[in-house]
């Protein structure tokens, strides 16, 4: 198959696939953790499994990249892994992150604790002020990081101008594209330079192993690579099976939850105790001429605000019969969380209020099920607070 002519639904299920081996349809799982030494002269180049070359991790490594159109992926340990190997890879000591400050939790709690400890720094924009970006650039900032989607309130901002600016002022540009997955938006066809994920949530869309990735340049990733050898959060080759597996339907998936999504969106924002939906989709949500404009579809996360307060939004929770209140995302069961209470907790009051992280926003993580029953299940939640 030639890759790069390939359409995208071809590259999930084709894109990476080595050599069948003794004429088996998928790759097996290699449960080894070391390879016969050949005179490997590299200490990278030693086939081991923490090194990262495991035929399983090569070949969903090969996929993720494949389908995000980079040169090349690395697959790790979690989204985590990902994010924090990356940004301590590619940023030096005594260099600057500028963050957008509307941020998954581990993220932030990352920014402002592990990477200052090790000599790096980061400072935060509002997703208001894009226009105004270049003015917060300092002597000693090397990138610029975003999320493809913000991650409760659903914001989405003009990325391509962000990728633009970076390129001109000679930044590094990083996304952690974990809530469009590749199928809805593809940021190195934007101009990004490095791609992350959570491959935990829609690559994987399961909800039954945790792991990540980074793409890029073949330059940058090999630098992200042996980091990652040295910090060792590789992942193991069955969760490389199960991540493989799951993204050759990555987009039957993401096509139905992009439908579920918007048709619920759009029935909460009609309900009386609804105050707010947050949904790319909807023309009332933030960057939503941004979402028109970049993505395929506007995916299946949202977020709401009930017109209630704490306990009223627990009450809502109890009376859901269909979605399990879990945190996570991106699987094919529907999830619903309160970031307050979970991936937002850490965040101080006056920090939450300024994203929009009110104490009944209640975050949605929409699966494939029959659309009329999740709305109807929704809807009678909602009638009884
Ligand atoms: N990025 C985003 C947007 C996330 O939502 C998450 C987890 O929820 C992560 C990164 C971290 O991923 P993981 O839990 O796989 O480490």
């Amino acid at each position: 198959m030639n890759d790069k002519k390939s359409g995208f639904e071809t590259k999930l299920v084709h894109a990476g696939e080595p050599p069948l081996v003794d004429r088996s349809v998928t790759l097996p799982i290699f449960q080894t953790s070391t390879f016969r030494y050949e005179g490997e002269g590299n200490y990278h180049d030693i086939r081991y499994q923490r090194l990262n070359n495991n035929p399983n991790q090569l070949a969903v490594s090969d996929k993720i990249a494949a389908i995000e159109g980079a040169e090349k992926g690395v697959v790790m340990a979690s989204g985590m892994a990902a994010i924090s190997t990356t940004l301590l890879s590619l940023i030096g000591n005594g260099e600057h992150v500028l963050s957008q400050e509307d941020l998954y939790g581990g993220s932030r709690y990352f920014f402002d604790g592990d990477f200052k400890n090790f000599g790096r720094s980061a400072t935060y924009f509002s997703l208001d002020s894009v226009d105004k970006l270049a003015d917060k650039i300092q002597p000693n900032t090397r990138a610029i990081y975003m999320e493809s989607i913000s991650n409760p309130t659903m914001k989405v901002a003009d990325l391509a101008k962000v990728a633009r600016l970076a390129k001109e002022r000679g930044l590094l540009s990083i996304i952690d594209n974990t809530l469009c997955s590749p199928f809805n938006f593809r940021p190195i066809e934007q101009g990004f330079d490095v791609v992350l994920h959570s491959a935990t949530k829609y690559l994987n869309g399961h909800s039954d192993i945790v792991a990540g990735a980074a793409v890029g340049s073949e330059k940058n990733m090999r630098r992200v690579l042996e980091t990652l050898n040295l910090l060792g959060g590789c992942l193991d080759p069955h969760a490389c099976f199960l991540l493989q597996r799951g993204m050759k339907t990555l987009g039957l998936r993401v096509g139905r939850q992009n439908e579920n999504a918007l048709s619920l969106a759009q029935t909460l924002e009609k309900h009386p105790r609804v105050a707010k939906v947050n949904y790319p989709g909807l023309p009332s949500s933030f960057g939503h001429a941004f979402a028109r404009e970049y993505f395929r579809g506007y995916g299946g996360m949202l977020s709401f605000v009930l017109d209630t307060d704490s306990a009223g939004t627990e009450k809502f929770f109890s009376y859901l019969t269909i979605p399990a209140k879990a945190p996570s995302l991106g699987g094919v069961e529907s999830l619903v969380t309160r970031p307050a209470m979970t991936s937002h907790c850490g965040l101080s009051q006056k920090e939450r209020d300024a994203q929009g992280i009110a104490d009944s926003l209640v975050r949605v993580s929409v699966g494939i099920e029959d659309s009329a029953d999740l709305e109807r299940d929704f809807v009678q939640a909602l009638d009884r607070i």
